[in-house]
């Protein structure tokens, strides 16, 4: 799970939010090292739902799709080959983080219809995460609706392809917004619990690894090959 990938500004708080374009070329490539194979949610699906995995399994996913993603992931990601999924909140789009930029202390800019096309063009595969960015649990169920099925009607427009996986904003959901989003029609949804995917996990409780900008080297290697994120999921979110 990744955010930004920028050097943070002076003063921003929340830094853990960003990943530094160095730390994420070192990450791309140590996943080719050490013999990952990066695929696109829909083949994690695949083996959620019993298939046999050909080798060990990784899939990046970028939320809230920051212009740093155009600029400092893509090219990196372009290089590799990697597949990833991009999660957007279609109704910012051009604009910035207004959700939380009062708390994290600046604007970052999301990335406009343009970008977006030029992206999902080469490859990018894009995913839904609201319109606004609200905490789903805490508004009324028709606007509930319509922040889910409207950000997946959105994007789908504006690229002509399937948006197939939902991202849950602050990782907040309940069984109500679990199965709204099944019945919008997507295929799956990530959240911010931790730990790897098993074979039989729920498709709309997808775990996590939150990658950050204090993850150095040792730790995200650490946290790829150690069971670290499944103890840090059991000890609660
Ligand atoms: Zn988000």
């Amino acid at each position: 799970m990744y955010h930004g990938i920028g050097v943070p500004p002076e003063g921003v708080r929340m830094r853990g939010l960003y990943v530094t374009p160095r730390m994420f070329r070192f990450q791309m490539w140590y996943l080719k090292a050490a013999g990952f194979k990066v695929v696109s949610l829909n083949e994690i699906l695949d083996f959620v739902r019993g298939g046999q995995p050909a080798g060990r399994l990784i899939a990046l996913t970028f939320d809230d799709g920051y212009m740093d993603f155009h600029e400092n992931a893509w090219p990196v990601l372009k290089r590799y080959g990697y597949p990833s999924t991009v999660f957007l909140v279609p109704g910012l789009a051009g604009g910035s983080n207004d959700w939380d930029s009062g708390k994290l202390g600046a604007r970052k800019k999301l990335m406009d219809w343009g970008k977006v096309r030029e992206l999902s063009a080469g490859g990018v595969i894009f995913g839904a995460h609201t319109m606004t960015h609200p905490h789903l649990t805490e508004i009324p169920p028709a606007q509930m609706k319509e922040e889910i099925r409207g950000s997946k009607n959105a994007i789908e427009e504006q690229t002509g392809r399937p948006v197939e996986f939902f991202c849950y904003p602050y990782g907040d959901y309940d069984s109500t917004v679990s199965r709204e989003a099944r019945e919008a029609g997507f295929l799956g949804a990530t959240t911010v619990g931790r730990g790897f995917t098993l074979n039989g996990d729920d498709p709309f409780e997808l775990k996590r690894i939150p990658i950050r900008l204090n993850t150095w080297p040792l730790s995200f290697i650490y946290k790829l090959h150690s069971a670290y994120e499944v103890r840090k999921s059991s000890a609660g979110r």
